[in-house]
């Protein structure tokens, strides 16, 4: 859904196309919040569920998803630097060339419709995962080719590896695979290159195909890479192709299939699972801090396109990073069997944002709590935030201070199907 083409609708919300800041300020102060209460269903499976947003370090979902960074031991929780710094780089790098190639490779395939869009002959050039025809190409400590005749089309800059690979600031993250598994003799580990559908069309050079691999020595850590072969790639859906218009990267992620710590055999399986760029349309999505770093986020598709719609509308109204308190948390909601939509990864909980300016809002500090018009600036940009986000259903439930007091310091926001509630 495309916010500003719902304005019309919402011209009551201040979505008027002119001075939008002033006049979003202005006219989001004028509206309760209880108008826009209906229906309750499901907003009350959430209230015991969401106290725990501090805990949601990324540290359940990376481990969990099996596709956390690599760029040091024990970096499996939120500590990859390497993957984020690659990630962040790539978004807005990639995006713009890929998109439009992308489709003008439909395009011009229109004869048979399934030629399928084109990728680069060159990513991560000189580093793991670029093309070369000897050790020569490959620009770092350690290297050698992997070349053509072992099956490498272009030939494929690798190393040797036990568990993790080097990463590369603006370079797409790597991974390590058993060289078995790739048909090479050799004993050990190999590095290859991830998926990054911020980068390339298909996510891969050519000749590549990006397709799930188990982490060298440990069977339990699965990502997409891109592997030699084009018989079998991942194959985008709707949602993918959304994020790809968007100019957003991502990577395909393993379904986690987590058993949720508080109600044994409760199962958290996510709905076309990726680890999505933190930075969309020029938003930064930072865990908890302005200061902290941005970082891939694993995320059901349909959350990541929610947070590229709110990244979107908070980017008109001059915000630079939006602070959150997790998305994956596998979770059966307190006192339930059912899962938290954080169990999903389809919910975010939003703790505060920061404007161009270096104006920072939280909802712990600025929100006016039980005041139907907000005195403050900040207060009233919160609360035309939580409406608009209701409004144009960005969102399906959102629960902020008002709800009660586990959210007092964060809205949280998701996508449970059938509901329409904001309190
Ligand atoms: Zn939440």
């Amino acid at each position: 859904m495309r916010w500003w083409l719902l304005c019309g609708a919402f011209v009551w919300l201040g979505c008027d196309g002119g001075d939008g800041k002033r006049s979003l300020l202005s006219s989001g102060a004028g509206r309760d919040v209880s108008a826009s209460v209906r229906g309750d269903a499901d907003a009350g499976a959430e209230a015991g569920a969401d106290s725990g947003a501090g805990a949601e370090t990324g540290a359940g979902a990376d481990s969990g998803a099996g596709a956390g960074a690599d760029s040091g031991a024990g970096a499996e929780t939120d500590s990859g630097a390497g993957a984020e710094t690659g990630a962040g780089a790539e978004t807005d790098s990639g995006a713009g060339a890929e998109t439009d190639s992308g489709a003008g490779a439909e395009t011009d395939s229109g004869a048979d419709g399934d030629t399928g869009p084109v990728a680069p002959a060159s990513l991560n050039g000189g580093f793991i995962g670029g093309p070369c025809v000897g050790g020569g190409d490959c620009d770092y400590a350690g290297a050698f080719c992997l070349d053509q005749g072992e099956g490498f089309p272009g030939g494929h800059c690798s190393q040797a590896c036990d568990l993790y690979c080097p990463d590369q600031a603006g370079a797409i993250t790597t991974f390590c695979v058993d060289a078995s598994a790739l048909g090479l003799g050799d004993p050990g580990g190999v590095c290859l290159m991830r998926c990054d559908y911020g980068a390339s069309p298909t996510g891969c050079r050519e000749g590549y195909q990006c397709q799930p691999i188990q982490r060298n020595t440990d069977a339990d850590t699965v990502v997409y890479a891109c592997l030699p072969g084009t018989d079998a790639p991942f194959v985008l859906d709707d949602c993918h192709k959304e994020l790809l218009a968007r100019g957003i990267g991502f990577t395909p992620a393993p379904d986690p299939l987590d058993e949720t710590d508080n109600v044994p055999g409760v199962i958290c399986s996510v709905f076309e699972p990726i680890r999505v760029s933190g930075r969309m349309h020029g938003v930064s999505y930072r865990y908890a801090t302005a200061t902290a770093e941005v970082k891939p986020i694993f995320a059901s598709c349909p959350l990541a396109v929610a947070m590229a719609e709110t990244a979107e509308l908070l980017a008109d109204q001059g915000v630079t990073d939006v602070m959150h308190f997790g998305v994956y948390n596998c979770r059966a909601i307190a006192g339930t069997t059912k899962l938290s939509q954080h169990g999903l990864a389809n919910a975010i909980d939003i703790a505060g944002l920061r404007f161009a300016s270096g104006t920072t809002l939280t909802i712990k500090a600025n929100w006016e709590k039980g005041v139907a018009f907000p005195v403050t600036e900040g207060g009233s940009f919160l609360k035309w935030m939580a409406e608009t986000l209701h409004a144009l259903l960005v969102f399906t439930v959102i629960l902020t201070p008002e709800y009660n007091a586990d959210h007092a310091d964060h809205f949280h926001c998701d996508l449970t199907e059938g509901s329409n509630f904001l309190k």
